[in-house]
């Protein structure tokens, strides 16, 4: 009979090849190399995994409670889709902690597998999260202190391992947001993974009274698992802050890259709205409409494959339609500009923008000459597309700019559309649908 300890070796070394699977471009018919030299290797072997789940199997994707036994399964049966791999906060800590809510840990995780410290360097951290906490914000107290109790370990649901700043060596800073920095670190335990540590200011979050947005962008993302939705691992705070563990999107902000060339190749764009489409599926498929797609909110992982990473105005709503007024101009349907109730085809249309937006370089219905003018624009569906974009990609962006919501194609379609399928590289169909 199979030891614990065998069979915790057995787990946790399925666990890191599915990791490496996970963080592989479907496509690359990759030969192993007897040592990783680049960044891009290294972080590909040691950036948490962000599983590749199949829209069709994402409704059976496993708790974390059911972790060990999923990768039983997965050890006797090849041919299955792979298990979700770990999520650093489940799998690479043992946890130290007394509160029953984390009882989800797999113990059999604490014991890891030994791959070596990676080599690659995080860079240099300047200090710069103690610096900013002795100036920055205050602690929050009362009502708004116990909104923003944001732990994942007592977390409905999801509960996941207690942590705290000190788990983690502290690299490069990544940028700063509006609530605070972002910056590249490491679990010290192993193995190591490598995560961005988003920083937010509770007093700043109640003073711009988003509370409730803050909480519900943290609550949605942590139950998101897809290759195209950036993960949220885990959170925890202090009496003045906020921790966001996320996935570490190595190629940056797509926002910074359509600026830099000032468009996309067609086949290029249409990889993007690919991605889009797959992620914005799974999001429906869950309720989640996420209402507020533009470049600014996509992120790149580190093999360029685009990652949705804002979801400050996405709302949940189990068959409902909202009214709210959200979202960046640019990319409002006219259901939102004339403040109609609306559905998750607002993401159709939005799709529609950044399809046009990526090809020609600036969304569609943009007028310089003020805010009315945009909307007039959105209203009538004024839509003036350069000769330049091909046939097909004309064609998808006019079937998604419809005035009627219903009348937008739906993204099963889109996903199966010429312009769409034409530039799909064999074999790589995204998360694997469709
Ligand atoms: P907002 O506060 O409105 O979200 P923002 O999107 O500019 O503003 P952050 O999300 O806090 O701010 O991110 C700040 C910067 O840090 C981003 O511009 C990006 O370059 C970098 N960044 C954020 N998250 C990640 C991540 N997961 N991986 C890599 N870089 C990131
Ligand atoms: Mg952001």
């Amino acid at each position: 009979m199979t030891s614990v300890g065998q069979l915790t070796r057995q787990l946790t070394a399925l666990e890191i090849s599915s990791k490496q699977n996970a963080a592989r471009p479907p496509t690359s018919q990759h030969q192993k190399k007897p040592s990783q030299t680049n960044v891009s290797k290294l972080l590909s072997k040691y950036a948490a995994p962000n599983p590749l789940t199949t829209t069709t199997s994402l409704h059976k994707v496993a708790s974390t409670n059911a972790l060990a036994s999923k990768q039983a399964v997965r050890a006797t049966s090849p041919t299955r889709p792979p298990a979700p791999a770990k999520p650093p906060s489940e799998s690479s800590h043992s946890s130290q902690s007394t509160k029953s809510s984390q009882s989800t840990q797999p113990s059999q995780f604490s014991q890891s597998l030994h791959p070596s410290k990676p080599s690659f360097d995080i860079g240099r951290y300047d200090g710069g999260f103690e610096i900013e906490n002795e100036t920055r914000g205050e602690a929050v107290t009362g009502e708004a202190a116990e909104q923003l109790a944001l732990d994942s370990s007592v977390a409905v649901g999801r509960p996941t391992r207690e942590w705290h700043l000190t788990d983690f060596d502290i690299g490069r800073p990544l940028g700063k947001g509006k609530f605070g920095r972002v910056y590249m670190v490491r679990t010290k335990t192993e193995p190591h993974y490598i995560l961005a540590l988003k920083c937010l200011y509770k007093s700043e979050i109640v003073q711009s009274r988003v509370e409730k947005q803050i909480r519900r962008e943290i609550e949605i993302q942590q139950n998101l698992r897809h290759p195209h939705v950036l993960r949220l691992y885990g959170y925890f705070h202090d009496e003045k802050r906020i921790f966001l563990m996320l996935e570490f999107a190595g190629k940056g902000e797509l926002y910074k890259q359509l600026t830099k060339y000032g468009c996309f190749t067609e086949k290029r764009s249409s990889r993007y709205i690919d991605q889009m489409a797959d992620a914005l599926m799974y999001l429906h498929a869950k309720h989640v409409i996420h209402r507020d797609i533009k470049p600014e909110n996509l992120l790149l992982g580190i093999n360029g494959e685009l990652k949705i990473g804002d979801f400050g105005w996405s709302v949940h709503a189990p068959g409902n339609r909202r009214k709210t007024l959200c979202g960046t101009l640019d990319y409002l349907p006219p259901e939102m500009v004339e403040g109609r109730e609306h559905s998750e085809k607002v993401d159709y249309w939005a799709l529609g923008v950044l399809t046009y937006e990526f090809i020609c370089g600036n969304p569609p219905f943009e007028d310089l000459s003020g805010h009315n003018a945009t909307y007039r624009r959105i209203q009538r569906v004024d839509l003036k597309i350069p000769s330049k974009v091909s046939a097909e990609a004309r064609d998808l962006i006019i079937k998604l700019l419809q005035y009627d919501p219903d009348k937008r194609i739906p993204l099963s379609e889109v996903r199966k559309h010429p312009w769409i399928v034409k530039y799909r590289s064999k074999g790589h169909s995204t998360s694997g649908a469709a």
